[in-house]
């Protein structure tokens, strides 16, 4: 499932209001060896996104 319109949506609200939209930025997956998306790490959309730092 890829991501839906409500999501793609506020994506383009926050792209304009400048803020950070990529995912991998703020995900405890994000280093080589624990991801292995080709999104990262640029993704917008991810479904095994975590955040990181609990
Ligand atoms: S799991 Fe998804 S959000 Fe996390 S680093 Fe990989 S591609 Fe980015």
């Amino acid at each position: 499932m890829g991501p839906s319109l409500w999501h793609r949506f506020k994506l383009r609200l926050k792209k304009a209001q400048g803020k950070n939209i990529f995912l991998c930025d703020s995900c405890k997956w994000d280093w080589r060896s624990a991801c292995h998306r080709p999104e990262r790490p640029n993704a917008t959309w991810c479904p095994d996104y975590e955040k990181r730092g609990k």
